[in-house]
């Protein structure tokens, strides 16, 4: 490995490993998604580690659906996320489920049973919660842990057979009642669930606790490195008792920092209370954080990667700035995406001295930074549209674009003057009149005038109609999940702002789906699958310039 780049914590862990043959320099981890949302960005986090990881040292990583709990799973979510891996740029070696291990995790209960390890509790989920103290007080001992081997495993099996009701029995571990950790407390194993299960049916009416599902699922794929995040420290000592007790296979699990970011939520619960109570348009909102949010929003592949990169591996839980990522995708798409007109709060201007009826094809880049991306042509003509911003009747002495006797270029045209406007009852601007310098057509500019503006237009015969959606933050507040109250009221009002009738260049009705440009001037935008052939529709993605960095500026 002769990389620039120091190692983050966990890939010094793999390198002493590989260094000291431990499983023979075997290198396989795993992605653990439970199938009861979409997947968000912090989950990208997640891939990014376990399958880079794979990636680095030459290893695999197993995509394994947690689908130990049966009432909130669905297939859905399963070919959800396997899109949304793939789409990130990552192909699992198996597709394997928690849920093909019941039968063994059954044996491995009996056998934990069989060593007096385990025991079946009649108390209900609260007595159990009352019997487990507090972190500073020990737990009571429940009668049910001296129970026989024999009665344990004649018990068991009559859960197994659906003999009780929900919550009327559970399999419990037997370790210590006043461990410090209250994990070790005589964890649950098992609870009854007479529910129908999405893979297994109605075969198992008894399911198995994360803690007794996860690392025996890791050991049974001979994981090596099993990454989780840090809420998963306390879990620890319990994941190593069970591989120890059962002897079985030695996975190791190692931990880091959820991704945060703010101005957003990033629990698939919450998520899913947003898309159920119609805060928003599905799970693929464009403002969700979503992966398939943020891919219908217009974010790539690359750019989700780049975030991970630039967050790193880390021991503490932080919160990432929502302007990182915006960062990363401006990065990308100056690179990659074409250049294009777009007016999106339009007004006519009338060129007097062009002569009606005249079209002219002008030649413009497509890309700036990238020669390869070749050029195209714009009609231009007498009648055109301007962003209504773009002009002021009194303008103040540095405004540098258009207005009464202010000149400006139009981008890839002529220099043109302000010269007078119309006005509707309101007083509100209806057209503006110009005149136009002949000689100081763009690529060979004769005028001898040099103009500090240069704004954008579209002619208004070519133009094609277009449906622009802008997006703010989804919420108001920097965090949340943290405020007093439901995080729901902090819901930002304004995160969606629909222009109905934008003008643009009339190539852009050939856009596909998922295709992004830069509107010149506007930001970045990418085409929404809502698009037809008659209208195109845009989502923002990010703005050119980040607009939160100029308002905190500003604000100091
Ligand atoms: P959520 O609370 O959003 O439902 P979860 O942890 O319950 O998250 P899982 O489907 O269990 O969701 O997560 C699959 C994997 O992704 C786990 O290994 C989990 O640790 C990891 N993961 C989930 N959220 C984040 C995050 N914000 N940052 C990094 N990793 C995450
Ligand atoms: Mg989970």
């Amino acid at each position: 490995m002769s990389e620039e780049k120091s190692l983050n914590f966990i890939e010094q862990i793999v390198e002493e490993d590989i260094a000291n043959g431990v499983n023979g320099g075997r290198v396989l981890t795993r992605f653990p998604p439970e199938p009861n949302g979409y997947l968000h960005i912090g989950h990208a986090k997640s891939i990014v580690l376990n399958f880079g990881l794979a990636q680095k040292y030459n290893g695999h990583t197993n995509l394994r659906f947690d689908d130990t709990n049966p009432v909130t799973e669905d297939t859905e979510y399963v070919e959800s996320i396997k899109a949304d891996i793939r789409w990130l740029g990552f192909e699992w070696q198996k597709e394997l489920y928690a849920s093909d291990y019941f039968d063994q995790l059954y044996a491995f209960a009996v056998q934990l049973i069989g060593k007096g390890l385990a025991y079946v509790e009649d108390a209900t989920a609260e007595q159990i919660a009352a019997m487990k103290g507090t972190p500073t007080t020990p737990g009571v001992e429940s009668p049910c842990r001296s129970r026989s081997v024999a009665e344990n495993l004649d018990l068991f099996e009559r859960m197994r057979q659906g003999e009780f009701k929900d919550g009327e029995k559970t399999l419990r571990a037997k370790l210590d009642m006043s461990a410090p950790n209250m994990h070790l407390r005589d964890p649950l194993m098992y609870r009854i669930k007479h529910a129908h299960h999405h893979r297994t049916g109605d075969k198992w009416c008894i399911y198995p606790m994360y803690d007794f599902a996860h690392g025996q699922s890791d050991s049974i794929e001979n994981i090596t490195h099993s990454v989780c995040t840090l809420e998963f420290i306390p879990h620890r000592p319990l994941y190593e008792w069970f591989i120890k007790e059962l002897e079985i296979f030695p996975s190791r699990q190692y931990e880091f920092a959820r991704l945060n970011l703010n101005y957003t939520v990033m629990s698939k619960r919450k998520l899913k209370q947003l898309v159920e109570e119609g805060h928003v348009n599905g799970w693929d909102d464009p403002r969700m954080p979503t992966i398939s949010g943020l891919r219908r929003r217009g974010y790539t592949p690359a750019s989700i990667r780049m975030l991970c990169e630039r967050v790193g591996v880390q021991k503490r839980d932080n919160m990432i700035d929502m302007g990182l990522l915006e960062f990363c995708i401006r990065e990308e798409l100056n690179k990659t995406a074409n250049r294009v007109m777009a007016v999106l709060d339009p007004v006519k201007l009338v060129i007097t001295n062009y002569p009606e009826g005249q079209v002219e094809e002008m030649v413009a880049d497509n890309n700036p930074e990238d020669e390869s991306a070749g050029t195209r042509t714009l009609q231009f003509s007498n009648t055109l549209y301007i962003e209504r911003e773009d002009f002021m009747e009194n303008p103040p002495k540095k405004f540098f674009r258009l207005g009464p006797g202010l000149m400006v270029r139009l981008k890839n045209a002529y220099i043109i003057k302000g010269e007078s406007v119309e006005k509707d009852a309101d007083g509100n601007i209806t057209t503006i009149y110009a005149t136009y310098l002949p000689e100081s057509k763009s690529g060979g500019d004769l005028s001898g005038l040099t103009v500090k503006g240069t704004i954008h237009w579209v002619s208004a015969a070519h133009a094609a109609t277009a449906e622009v959606r802008i997006y703010d933050r989804l919420f108001r507040s920097e965090n949340p999940s943290a405020e007093e109250g439901d995080f729901k009221s902090f819901i930002n009002p304004d995160s969606l702002q629909v222009i109905p009738q934008a003008f643009v260049e009339p190539g852009l009705l050939q856009a596909k789906p998922g295709e992004r440009f830069q509107f010149m001037r506007k930001g970045y935008f990418s085409v929404d699958p809502d698009s037809t052939p008659e209208k195109v529709v845009f989502n923002r993605t990010v703005t050119l310039k980040d607009a939160w960095a100029k308002e905190a500026a500003k604000a100091k």
